[in-house]
């Protein structure tokens, strides 16, 4: 297991651990923020709420898996209001994802769960805006919250700090297994 926390270190997380399963808070309540649409995804997004499924279903398969890595990158923005800088900090984390992704392919026995941030950032603009079938079904990742996952809370728990200094942001992924190699 713990090549898999090495390999996310080596492809740019500033910090990993591994979870115990109550480790990992959920809360039906995120469904609820999502489709608040504050973040514009909702509905227009293969890998967003409502078209990944019902929250239930999808916190239920959260807690199928007995092992998770927890990672996060941290990049530097100008300011708390710097939205193109953030959204640049979601595209360097959705690639860094994808790279772990490939690895974990490897490295992982079963078929495994991969969490990222919200908003997939694979296209520069999702298919589902004009409802045509994903592009990249084999490599588009869902977001943790899109799956109920209180990230805050669930970092806390594993010791990663939510917030990295000022003027940076920071985004989580999460791997959720049974079996290595
Ligand atoms: S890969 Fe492209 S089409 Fe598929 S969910 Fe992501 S952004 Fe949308």
């Amino acid at each position: 297991m713990k090549e898999l926390l090495d390999e996310a270190l080596r492809q740019g997380a500033f910090k990993a651990a591994f979870l115990q399963p109550e480790q990992i808070m959920l809360s039906a309540d995120f469904r609820a923020i999502c489709a608040s649409n504050q973040c514009g995804s909702f509905g227009r997004c293969w890998m967003c709420p409502p078209s990944i499924g019902p929250i239930d279903a999808l916190m239920a398969e959260v807690r199928r898996y007995p092992h998770s890595l927890l990672y996060q990158t941290v990049s530097a923005i100008e300011d708390s209001f710097d939205i193109e800088g953030m959204f640049a900090a979601g595209n360097a984390h959705a690639q860094m994802s994808q790279r772990l992704h490939a690895h974990a392919k490897v490295l992982l026995k079963a078929p495994f769960l991969h969490l990222t941030c919200g908003g997939c950032h694979l296209c520069a603009v999702c298919a589902k805006r004009a409802n045509e079938p994903c592009r990249h079904p084999d490599h588009a990742l869902p977001s943790l919250e899109g799956y109920g996952v209180d990230v805050y809370r669930t970092a806390a728990s594993a010791g990663l700090s939510y917030v990295n200094g000022q003027n940076t942001v920071t985004y989580f992924g999460m791997i959720l297994f049974g079996e290595c190699v």
